[in-house]
């Protein structure tokens, strides 16, 4: 079969990676792709924002599966226009993707079918905002409604800081995005990520997984896209899945469909193990970059299987995805200054050696200099990756890895998976 895979980071070069060692692919063409998948497909410079020629490229293709990785392409409604040409696509339509576009959307869906989260309100008007802070109790959780790329969340200790982010956010700081916000009651606990695949009805777990959001070692600094991540997630006992899986994932997937918006592609539900159980922080209608490259490390299954019948509306057919009981722990490497201000075009040398078959390097943001040497030329710039026996083994394995990338313009967190490796040693 022909498949176009939408996207170009690290989570797109794993899902190529993974797409490409299925035996059921003919073709596999990448819209836009990286350096780094130059091996697995044909790379199309087509930006996944533009999904007028994304569809044409699908049709020129003759592709059977459209594979989208970012919610940029989800929003202006890749699904819905590939679904009126008949071409399945593994991600949601843009009214099911609001579970990840409209956080005031998920919270009236949990309302309305009893999905454990955070007691919350909506705002339009500064008035009311402030009113339902001032009766409130700290920490104040204040969210722009929208997409703000990660930085639409603003926690504070302080009533004034926290009437002043309101301001901020419905005056226009994130334009439409911010001009409703919702403000949470704070929880207190551990975060994780549970995935799982769903085709409209249904949803396949798989399984968990954990990241560091903070740019610099011990979580400080600014917050990131995410800096690495390490599957699976011992917070996650068995119990807790099991919690999360029939409180939280059946029931929204039911919700969706019974409100008239079947929800096909993967749901990434972002958890807080609190003491009173699993409670939803949120969902994304796409899979986590770099939570992907640690999930495929260790899929054992066919994903190609997956995908497409999760497009098509039916994963009944299909048994339980198989994975490693060993650890994958993804350390990404980023360019000098991320997330501010990172330095573009610093040479990289080393990257695509052969580090044995543990380690895969995944790109994201790399490109060629006219001699063919890679670049940097994004924030986030190489995922190294690595299987272990758990999760001392797997982060040692990608950090040796590292040491032998030469790359002066870069810089990595040095504690990739402490909290996993402290529950290990307890
Ligand atoms: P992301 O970059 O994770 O997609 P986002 O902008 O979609 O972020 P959320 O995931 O809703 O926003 O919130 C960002 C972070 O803020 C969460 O990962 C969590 O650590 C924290 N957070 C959000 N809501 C709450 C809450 N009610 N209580 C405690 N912490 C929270």
């Amino acid at each position: 079969m022909n498949i176009l895979l939408v996207g170009s980071g690290g989570r797109e070069h794993a899902l190529a990676w993974k797409i490409r060692k299925s035996p059921l692919v003919r073709r596999l063409v990448i819209a836009p792709g990286n350096p780094g998948m130059e091996r697995l497909g044909e790379l199309r410079p087509v930006a996944v924002t533009d999904t007028d020629a994304l569809v044409a490229l699908a049709r020129e293709i003759a592709a059977d599966l459209v594979v989208v990785g970012p919610e940029a392409a989800l929003e202006p409604g890749l699904a819905d226009q590939l679904a009126r040409v008949g071409i399945p696509c593994f991600g949601p339509t843009r009214r099911a993707a609001q579970l990840e576009t409209s956080k005031a959307f998920t919270k009236g869906l949990c309302d309305r079918h009893g999905i454990p989260t955070a007691a919350y309100s909506a705002h339009t008007e500064l008035a009311s905002a402030k009113a339902a802070l001032q009766a409130m109790s700290p920490p104040y959780v204040i969210k722009a409604d929208g997409l703000a790329a990660g930085k639409g969340v603003a926690i504070s200790p302080d009533l004034r800081d926290a009437e002043a982010e309101v301001e901020r956010m419905l005056g226009g700081r994130f334009g439409q995005a911010g001009a409703r916000v919702v403000i949470e009651e704070f929880m207190e606990g551990e975060e994780a990520s549970l995935f799982a695949l769903c085709d409209g009805t249904r949803a396949l777990l798989l399984g968990g997984a954990q990241d560091h959001k903070r740019a610099f070692d011990g979580d400080m600094g600014p917050n990131t896209g995410g800096m690495g991540a390490y599957s699976p997630a011992p917070v996650f006992t068995p119990e807790f899945v099991e919690a999360a899986e029939t409180e939280i994932v059946q029931p929204a997937v039911r919700a969706m469909a019974e409100e008239g918006m079947p929800f096909r592609g993967v749901l990434f539900a972002g958890l807080m193990a609190t003491d009173q159980g699993p409670k939803l922080v949120e969902f994304n209608a796409r899979f986590g970059d770099p939570e992907c490259q640690v999930l495929m490390l260790r899929l054992e299954s066919d994903l190609v299987p997956y995908l497409l019948a999760a497009a098509k509306g039916d994963l009944s057919g299909l048994p339980e995805p198989r994975f490693t009981s060993r650890t994958a722990v993804c350390v990404v490497m980023a360019a000098k200054g991320y997330p501010d201000s990172p330095l573009a075009g610093s040479t990289i040398r080393g990257a695509d050696q052969d580090f044995g078959p543990d380690v895969q390097v995944f790109h994201a943001g790399t490109g060629r200099k006219p001699d063919g040497t890679l670049c940097a030329t994004g924030g986030r710039v190489l995922n190294v990756s690595a299987l272990g026996e758990d999760v001392a083994d797997a982060r040692a394995k990608a950090y040796a890895a590292i040491r032998k990338i030469d790359w002066p313009g870069g810089f990595y967190r040095s504690d990739i998976g402490w909290r996993a490796l402290e529950r290990d040693e307890a």
